[in-house]
């Protein structure tokens, strides 16, 4: 048995969750209709789901790495609590205009760049061939085929319809 999985990438904002303008507080967080759905008919194709989230609000200084880190615990187990799995959290809190000097930086994490799937694809036991991304921007397809991966551009409302679309294709 190939022990390697594929993996749906996922971005948070704007895909898993509502994109209100760089949300970083759990009691403001809107999940999008058919998240869970969506998540539960992922993991059970097989597939891993990886968040990859750029968080320029970091470089920008409007919320610290511990709120994205308490951010993305709380959802990990609001998945689980609905009977789902989310495999991993990935974010790039750097930025080239970033407040402060330690975030200040061009990094190949931060998408279009593909930094942060292929981290994921290095250091875990994924497969490239199945994988795919869902991204609510141009920039993510662009991380996508950066990464020699399928992108899909998620227009919003019912994300497991979406997903179900793209498990039908594959
Ligand atoms: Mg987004």
């Amino acid at each position: 048995m190939d022990p390697m999985r594929p993996c749906a990438f996922l971005d948070r904002d704007g895909v898993l969750i509502e994109d209100t303008g760089y949300p970083h507080r759990i009691e403001e967080v809107r999940w999008v209709p058919g998240v869970m759905a969506a998540l539960r008919r992922l993991n059970a194709a097989g597939l891993a789901i990886c968040v990859v989230t750029n968080q320029a609000g970091v470089a920008r200084g409007y919320y610290d790495e511990a709120a994205v880190g308490r951010l993305h615990h709380w959802m990990a187990g609001e998945a689980r609590a609905a009977g789902a799995r989310l495999d991993g959290f990935a974010y790039c809190p750097f930025h080239p205009e970033a407040e402060e000097a330690r975030y200040r930086r061009q990094s190949p994490r931060r998408k279009p760049g593909a930094g942060m799937i292929e981290d994921w694809l290095a250091h875990f036991p994924l497969r490239r061939a199945g994988s795919f991304l869902i991204g609510d921007r141009e920039t993510d397809l662009e991380a996508a085929a950066a990464a020699g991966i399928p992108g899909h551009l998620f227009p919003g409302d019912d994300l497991d319809g979406f997903v179900a679309a793209i498990l039908k294709g594959i």
